[in-house]
């Protein structure tokens, strides 16, 4: 059947149907619809089979993509998710959300040679997909049950992808959240319209049903104390991502109207999931009828204006200092924004916030900006032209990224080494923090970074995990029985 497959010169590259912009902006559904079979199969048989996959270097997990992609192109349907899922706790996840201009289908051989990438990520989410509707994805049955029990902090991605592989190994696993639900970011940061919260809801449910224990309103250095835990546990992981917003240091940005983008997105994602939401039901968090603003690059700055054009904002502009080339969100993610009807002020950064004297926010003052020589990372740094421009606006989201809280000060462990940004300092080999038997992943290791490298951090910090509690039952097996 290998002759189905190196079809890039004569099936040109075709994504799932994207939903018309005028229909999205008033819903919180996945713009994309699925794959026919047919042309999904079309799709995966566009791979060019090379003999050193570029696109398995270019992703994190180093997922054998060559490989279910021709078990795709050959209806094996059972097959490829077996082989997907063996590198991959979240295949439908990452198809959904990896930035994958950037990752695997940046240099997929096929989009080098000038016939547009195969289009691996909307594969690995058909999939996956496939098999949860056809019942290939059932709950971990391990060889054999262990003793020996891990405690998870964070049922982000990164937890969850430990849990998982522990959980395989016959391993007891509890996982504490501080939120009331699992997924960490996936559920309460990145909106409906990039990953429905169903998809992560039976990931959670999966692993329930394998007997993974959470505990949800678990706030490690407030309700439960990190020492209690190590004691509780054979071994702990720290997956608390990284939460503490950068500020916007400008004069007026104290005043009414201007808001942390985590707090707009996990109120709109509460919302979506049918909580209560004060803040939301008062306007405070609701951009209907507003004028928004929203300050920064990346994918969060993103996400906020997507979901501000959703709940009915009257305008939505997006400052970033730098231009569309050098912004961080991925490329796709604008190209949907504009869309739906996002206007982009490139080169533009905020010099004050402008109230009516009472508090109220009124405009944003921007200074234009232009790229001038590089800095030592080789990026161009912003520079201000002289020029200003106001922007009326009555609602600005602040999307400038996120640090790691003072998690030694946090967990009263003044033993837990952090670099100077405050992520926590492992042992690159190992991912093993300061403090043995204590192993940290994700965000809180990386800096805000994204979903895959919290799921390859997770594998890597379980296999860690592992071998030490290995390593500790062997000692405890050849340890002479004291004498009564
Ligand atoms: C708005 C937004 C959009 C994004 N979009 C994308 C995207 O499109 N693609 C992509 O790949 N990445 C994206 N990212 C990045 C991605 O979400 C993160 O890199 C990823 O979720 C990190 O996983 P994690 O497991 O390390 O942490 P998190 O997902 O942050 O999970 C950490 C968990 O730990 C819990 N926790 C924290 N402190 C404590 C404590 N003291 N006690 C108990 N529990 C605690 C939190 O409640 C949370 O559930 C986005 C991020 C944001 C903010
Ligand atoms: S996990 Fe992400 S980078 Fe890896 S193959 Fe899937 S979409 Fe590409």
């Amino acid at each position: 059947m290998a002759s189905r497959m190196l079809k890039f010169t004569s099936i040109n590259p075709t994504m799932p149907e994207k939903r018309a912009a005028e229909a999205r902006r008033s819903d919180f559904q996945e713009i994309y619809g699925d794959y026919a079979q047919t042309v999904a199969e079309d799709q995966a048989a566009r791979c060019s089979q090379c003999g050193v996959p570029f696109c398995q270097q270019g992703c994190p997990l180093s997922n054998d993509i060559p490989d279910w992609l021709k078990l795709a192109a050959e209806d094996r349907m059972e097959e490829a998710y077996q082989v997907s899922s063996a590198t991959n706790n979240m295949p439908e996840i990452c198809g959904r959300i990896c930035p994958q201009d950037r990752l695997c289908e940046g240099i997929c051989t096929v989009e080098q040679s000038g016939h547009g990438t195969v289009t691996i990520g909307a594969m690995e989410r058909y999939i996956t997909d496939n098999a949860w509707e056809q019942g290939y994805v059932t709950p971990i049955k391990p060889p054999r049950e262990r003793e020996q029990s891990a405690g998870i902090i964070g049922a982000g991605p990164g937890g969850l992808a430990a849990a998982e592989q522990l959980r395989r190994k016959g391993y007891q696993v509890t996982v504490y959240d501080r939120y009331d639900r699992g997924g960490g970011l996936l559920v309460y940061g990145i909106p409906g319209f990039k990953l429905e919260k169903h998809i992560v809801e039976r990931r959670i449910k999966r692993l329930e049903e394998s007997g993974v224990r959470f505990e949800f309103n678990a706030s490690i250095g407030e309700t439960h104390k990190l020492s209690d835990l190590r004691d509780e546990h054979d071994t702990l992981l720290i997956a608390t991502g990284v939460y503490k917003a950068r500020d916007l240091m400008v004069p007026g940005a104290g005043c009414e109207g201007v808001h942390k983008a985590l707090d707009f997105l996990t109120t709109s994602n509460r919302k979506g999931l049918g909580d209560d939401v004060p803040e939301f039901e008062n306007g405070t968090l609701d951009a209907k009828g507003r004028k928004v603003v929203v300050i920064g690059g990346g994918d969060t700055a993103m996400d906020c204006v997507r979901t501000a054009i959703r709940q009915g904002a009257t305008s939505v502009s997006c400052l970033y200092r730098r231009d569309r080339a050098n912004m961080p969100g991925s490329q796709r993610e604008v190209a949907n924004a504009e869309e739906e009807g996002v206007v982009f002020e490139w080169l533009a950064s905020p010099e004050a916030l402008i109230d009516d004297e009472g508090g109220k926010l009124q405009a944003v003052r921007a200074a234009r900006m232009k790229l001038g020589a590089p800095d030592p990372s080789g990026r161009q740094s912003p520079e201000k032209t002289g020029g200003t421009f106001d922007i009326e606006a009555d609602m600005v989201i602040k999307a400038l990224g996120f640090d790691p809280e003072d998690l030694p000060h946090l967990f009263n462990e003044p033993a837990l080494t952090v670099n100077r940004w405050g992520a926590i300092k492992v042992d690159f080999a190992t991912l093993e923090t300061s403090l043995p038997g204590v192993f940290a992943a994700g965000d809180i290791v990386r800096g805000a970074s994204l979903v895959v490298w919290a799921i390859k951090d997770g594998r890597d910090a379980a296999e860690s995990m592992h071998k030490r509690m290995k390593q500790m039952a062997r000692t405890a097996s050849a340890a002479p029985v004291a004498a009564e």
